[in-house]
């Protein structure tokens, strides 16, 4: 009797203990939880009131046209700033109900690196942090996974890493690959700081949604302590693997392993057995040049100052044995690498291909490059794929001539889009937007109404149709299926585009189903509108 007794008690005993633990995580997910309520509400007003109160002080100072654009400047980056907010809590309410899909496609690890930089480095820069990106062993460049997801990983590791590094730290991101089984391969992203660093006891928690460090450092720098839960997320829903080694005021180091099928594709056209001039002093630049020339069968010929690059291409041009192009490094032992870029123009006339293969931000030295004469940019770190593919446009392609990167303003007059959205503010800034490019915009309040326009619409006359999705009467994907279903052959090659709030990736499997090209996500920004146009109408 008494043995039943002693068990019954400690089986009470087993119960009580974990109705207490879980007593007590439910009150820390609920104190969490109102952290995080109260730190957001902090996070919205902080935006929301730069927004307002610069709306008001540019308001009254219309006429001053210099205080407009800064007011109208601060306004934007803090828009920026709120649409951030808005998406990390809608991501995280995605993961907590389990509907995060990841998208699978075709992507370019040289672009996806190519487009980091681009995102983080004027915060860097602001920061005057030294910000190095490496490369090195990379075995495929053409890959298979979701870019999009993949550079949002990314860009919230680094972009940690700047965020919580002192002014004039140094960061390191290092990009490697190993090969895996069944035709994967192993990204491996290493992001290191000397930065603030976190303790040990912090580590163990800092994939919990809502955390942050309590300190008096971590409370003056903006966040919501959720980018590493959903970075945790995403890459455990990418099968990869995530670790973190940190010490407080000793900086950080984030490991991540993603395994991404490949998926090789057609290389560009070179001229093989070619020789190309590589023009570099240090001697592991010119190396990967060398080395990504060599893979393909181009002969590199390497000098390190700038007068031998010109003494070689007067000599080779006399006995007519030209390379067929120039690769122009980051320094000569002698000259600026523009001033060369000046001379080998002029000595060679204007079709020679000169490549500035540089670390530089192409935007800083982009006039100054193209004025020199340079044909084309490549950045660094260098990928083969960027490389090769410059150079098989210059050399074996239709040569567009002039740099390339360089965007130009397109002029789309005599085109005609339909802009279908409900909501007033929308259609006039959308309209506003589009007029800006010189396209006639009409307009539609609706999917059925859309439907009738473009069917009383001579054929042809639509070049594109911009469809918001949730609408009264009809919605977009609705209307984008009666209009593909019209019996006149335009219904089939018009575009459609659908330009939505919806921004997740099952909305956008929604509107492809529905017969829409494309998916813009609201806010939508003058250049996606562009590219959208350049890529239909140009
Ligand atoms: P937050 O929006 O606060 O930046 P995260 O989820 O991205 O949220 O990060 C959670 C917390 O982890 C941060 O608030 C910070 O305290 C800490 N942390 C993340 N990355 C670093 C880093 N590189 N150095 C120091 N602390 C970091």
């Amino acid at each position: 009797m008494e043995v039943k007794d002693n068990s019954r008690v400690a089986e009470l005993e087993k119960e009580n203990e974990s109705l207490r633990r879980a007593l007590e995580a439910a009150e820390e997910a609920n104190q969490a939880k109102s952290r995080f309520l109260s730190n957001m509400s902090h996070d919205i007003r902080t935006p929301m009131n730069a927004i307002m109160g610069m709306t008001s002080i540019g308001l009254s100072h219309i006429d001053e046209k210099a205080r407009v654009q800064d007011c109208l400047d601060k306004i934007r980056t803090a828009s920026a700033h709120l649409m951030s907010l808005v998406n990390d809590v809608l991501d995280m309410s995605r993961i907590d109900s389990g509907r995060m899909t990841l998208n699978e496609e075709r992507f370019s690890l040289a672009d996806l690196v190519h487009d980091l930089a681009v995102i983080v480095r004027p915060q860097a820069v602001l920061k005057k942090h030294s910000l190095r990106f490496e490369i090195e062993d990379i075995l495929e460049e053409s890959l298979v996974g979701d870019p999009l997801r993949l550079r949002q990983i990314l860009v919230n590791i680094i972009g940690n890493a700047v965020k919580y590094t002192p002014d004039g730290g140094h960061i390191r991101v290092h990009f490697s690959q190993r090969p895996a089984a069944g035709g994967l391969v192993l990204l491996d992203f290493v992001c290191e700081d000397d930065g603030i660093g976190m303790s040990q006891a912090f580590l163990d928690r800092i994939f919990v949604p809502f955390e942050r460090v309590r300190s008096a450092a971590v409370n003056h720098i903006e966040g919501t302590g959720l980018g590493m839960a959903i970075v945790k997320n995403l890459v455990d829903s990418m099968c990869g693997k995530i670790h973190v080694e940190s010490r407080e005021g000793a900086g950080s180091r984030f490991t991540v392993s993603l395994p991404l099928p490949v998926s090789p594709g057609e290389p560009a056209p070179v001229p093989e057995g070619a020789p190309v001039l590589v023009a570099e002093s240090q001697d592991a630049r010119a190396e990967q040049m060398m080395h990504c020339l060599r893979e393909r069968g181009l002969r590199p010929v390497r000098l390190t100052a700038g007068l031998e690059a010109v003494t070689y291409l007067t000599e080779a041009q006399y006995e007519e044995r030209m390379p067929c192009a120039m690769l122009l490094g980051q320094e000569l032992s002698d000259m600026p690498i523009l001033d060369v870029a000046a001379h080998v123009r002029q000595l060679t006339g204007r079709e020679f291909p000169i490549l500035l293969v540089s670390e530089e931000d192409w935007a800083q030295i982009e006039y100054r490059a193209v004025r020199a004469g340079v044909s084309a940019f490549v950045p660094c770190p260098l990928f083969a794929s960027r490389l090769l593919g410059e150079l098989s446009r210059l050399t074996c392609g239709q040569s567009e001539g002039g740099a390339g990167n360089g965007s130009r303003e397109e002029d789309y007059s005599g085109r005609r889009v339909l802009l279908v959205e409900d909501n007033e503010l929308n259609l006039e800034i959308a309209s506003e937007l589009l007029g800006m490019t010189g396209v006639q915009v009409d307009t539609a309040e609706n999917g059925q109404e859309a439907v009738a326009r473009f069917s009383a619409a001579p054929e042809n006359y639509y070049d594109l149709i911009f469809m918001d999705i949730q609408m009264p009467v009809m919605d977009g994907c609705e209307a984008a299926r009666r209009i593909r279903a019209l019996d006149r052959p335009d219904a089939k090659s018009v575009w459609i585009v659908a330009m939505t709030a919806n921004a997740f990736v099952e909305d956008m499997r929604a509107s492809k189903e529905a017969g829409m090209n494309e998916h813009v996500s609201k806010p939508v920004d003058l250049e996606r509108l562009q590219d959208v146009l350049r890529r239909r109408l140009a």
